[in-house]
């Protein structure tokens, strides 16, 4: 199983992909609104019951392209 997060020297698990258990390594799937709710919050894992502290951040990013007026 391929695992997508980095682990800080402070212990901390980063992901972008949906919040990592510090206690058994389990990802998470953020299909729920609660998990895109910016915000610092504690969820149990799904995998192994044990709490644990999640911060979500989102992000937000905009790409934008000339709107070129009709050549006809
Ligand atoms: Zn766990």
């Amino acid at each position: 199983m391929a695992y997508t997060y980095a682990e800080f020297s402070n212990g901390e698990l980063y992901s972008n992909s949906g919040p990592v258990c510090p206690h058994c390594k389990h990802e998470h799937s953020p299909d729920e609104a609660f998990y895109f709710d910016e915000s610092t919050a504690e969820m149990e894992c799904e995998a192994c019951a044990k709490t644990f502290a999640v911060s979500i951040y989102t992000s937000t990013s905009w790409t934008t392209s000339p709107k070129e007026p009709a050549h006809d």
